[in-house]
């Protein structure tokens, strides 16, 4: 894939697609997602660790949610008017969501992304009609190359262009505060009692871990899961191989929606884990879910191991695997970044 610096003009701003669905048909199934308890790999725990399958949504994605959110609030403030523009910078969840949201409700998108998203992931985007600006993800954010920066000159660009900004956007964290912690709570009877999610934005586990926290009078125990590499759990700075969460940046540059404050506490997963933990859902319960599932749930298996017993232990499932054919379920590219599966080192 090549850099593009250069931005589309006003001219060559991208153009609303009519999907030629019922929008307000598609647009209700946002949410409302399954919850499903993994039999299989909670056997013998004494404990069940249930999965919140956000792959569910139209768009494969609990990024449905925060996209529909943010519009919403952004067209009943009038910040976004009819026909506008949609820009962000988003290495690529977001930007579906987005693309699927505005193709829906009339509005244009403009995605800012990375070399690394997954190919699955753009031809997402360009199914939705989204405008796919490509940029060096890792450049500096006093650099024009910044995916933030070239999101910014574009917004400049479009007349009645908006920008999301959902590490800023208090409607991001509110879609789970409103949505799916009330569902979690409806879907366990209010017998939840650990909430386990990975945290990029920190929107999903903001919103859930005030809802549970204020519900259940500080009971449920909240839980990131984060990967290698991220900061957000004290390590160091590094590659970071699960796509959507952690973050390498230091604190005073996290996301504004991220309150760390509700977290009772981090489990750092190594890769081998997240990526074996993806595998067997698919191979052991049947579900097909991305990396950042096999994070949350290898982090809430650990939890419902040392839980008492009959603890109710949620995990958030973010996206569906078929993102990530060509990358988690793909052996050599699991071989090019040295990550091994439970049935390798058996093999050994
Ligand atoms: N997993 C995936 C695959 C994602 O795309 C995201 C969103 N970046 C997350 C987890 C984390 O969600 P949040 O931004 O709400 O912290």
């Amino acid at each position: 894939m090549s850099t593009v610096t250069g931005g589309p003009g006003p001219r060559h701003a991208a153009a609303a697609v009519d999907l030629g669905a019922d929008a307000g048909a598609v647009l209700a199934r946002v949410g409302n997602t399954p919850l499903v308890p993994l039999e299989a790999l909670s056997r013998g725990l004494g404990s069940t660790v249930f999965a919140k399958l956000e792959s569910e949504n139209p768009g494969g994605s609990i990024k449905d949610r925060t996209a529909l959110s943010m519009v919403r609030a952004a067209e009943r403030s009038g910040e976004l008017q009819p026909g506008g523009t949609i820009v962000e910078s988003t290495s690529g969840n977001t930007g579906i969501g987005l693309a699927l949201i505005g193709a829906l409700t009339g509005h244009p998108v403009v995605v800012v992304t990375g070399d690394s998203i997954s190919s699955e992931k753009l031809e997402a985007l360009q199914r939705y009609g989204a405008k796919v600006v490509f940029t060096d993800w890792s450049a500096p954010s006093d650099s024009p190359a910044n995916a933030r920066a070239v999101a910014a000159r574009i917004t400049r660009e479009i007349p009645g262009a908006w920008r999301p900004l959902q590490f800023d956007n208090p409607a991001n964290p509110k879609a789970h505060y409103e949505g799916t912690a009330p569902e979690i709570w409806e879907q366990t009877a209010g017998r939840i009692t650990h909430f386990v999610a990975g945290v990029g934005t920190g929107g999903t586990i903001t919103g859930n871990g005030r809802y549970f926290k204020e519900k259940s009078a500080g009971h449920v125990e909240v839980i990131g899961a984060d990967p290698y590499g991220s900061v957000y759990s004290g390590g160091h700075p590094g590659q970071i191989l699960v796509d959507g969460v952690g973050n390498s940046w230091p604190k005073p540059d996290w996301p504004k929606v991220f309150d760390p404050g509700l977290l009772d506490r981090f489990l750092r997963i190594p890769n081998d884990e997240v990526y074996t933990t993806a595998h067997r859902l698919l191979n052991e319960e049947g579900v097909s879910l991305g990396p950042s599932s096999g994070l949350t749930v290898a982090a809430a298996l650990r939890v419902a191991r040392a839980a008492p017993h009959g603890s109710v232990v949620v995990a958030i499932a973010p996206d569906t695997g078929r993102n990530y054919l060509s990358k988690a379920f793909n052996p050599e590219w699991l071989a090019d970044n040295h990550i091994r599966l439970a049935t390798d080192l058996a093999e050994d």
